[in-house]
């Protein structure tokens, strides 16, 4: 059986603890429950227990959640926050049915979604992802294209960008994680230097919330913790 509250609960409390500890004001991280591979009844589940923001990593997956849950009667309105890696020709799926894109690292992909967006919606707010040293996955922008492309992406109407996101690799040091969330910061820090205003920093996920939390995150992404262990490796 699930124990979704109580692990939400740990969650939250380790959240509230970490701003604590590493002077960060109170409820300045935001704990966003990724949800990828788990059913809509346990994202129905966390939401019972007030989470609203939630994480998707695969685009017909989530489409197929997303759609499920509006069909029925009295849905809880929920945040969706796409974090997955994004194909351009995959762009419409997602350019109306989400609140956030975390996982935006080429302006192509930007381009497309500002143009697909419905204006009459609010302006879907974006997260540039960049590949910071020591990174698993390939994608991200570099450290050194990071500038010219927030620029334009900060131009594109129907968007707004709000930070940066990343996936460092995992680490059991907790000196070693905080070191590369540290690069983050600074590049974001770097980037407002030029004119833009970043709010936000996507990072940390179960193995390295602390760590992130440390460093500035103001976006937490938790699966496992709030799930379990996921059935095939995503
Ligand atoms: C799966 C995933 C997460 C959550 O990872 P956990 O280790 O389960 O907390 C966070 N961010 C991204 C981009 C992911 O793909």
């Amino acid at each position: 059986m699930s124990n979704i509250r109580e692990r939400l609960e740990k969650v939250r409390q380790e959240i509230r603890e970490a701003e604590a500890r590493f002077g960060r004001t109170p409820n300045s991280v935001a704990l966003l429950a990724v949800s990828k591979t788990w059913p809509l009844a346990n994202i129905l589940e966390a939401a019972e227990c007030g989470q609203i923001e939630f994480g998707e990593n695969y685009i017909q997956e989530s489409v197929d959640k997303i759609d499920t849950l509006y069909k029925q009667p009295n849905a809880p309105q929920l945040e969706w926050h796409f974090i997955g890696s994004i194909q351009s020709n995959k762009t419409k799926e997602i350019a109306n049915r989400f609140q956030w894109i975390h996982s935006i690292d080429r302006l192509k992909i930007a381009r497309r979604l500002s143009e697909q967006r419905h204006p009459s919606l609010a302006p879907l707010n974006i997260c540039l992802q960049v590949n910071i040293s020591g990174e698993t996955s390939k994608s991200g922008a570099t450290p050194e294209e990071a500038l010219s492309i927030a620029q334009e992406m900060s131009e594109l109407p129907n968007l707004k960008l709000r930070g940066l996101m990343a996936i460092p690799a995992p680490s059991d040091s907790f000196e070693k994680q905080r070191e590369i969330f540290s690069q983050v910061r600074n590049l974001q820090e770097a980037l407002n230097q030029q004119g833009l205003a970043l709010d936000t920093l996507s990072m940390g996920m179960s193995g390295d919330m602390e760590a992130a939390i440390a460093e500035g995150a103001t976006i937490v992404r938790v699966g496992t913790a709030i799930f379990g262990q996921r059935n095939y490796p995503a």
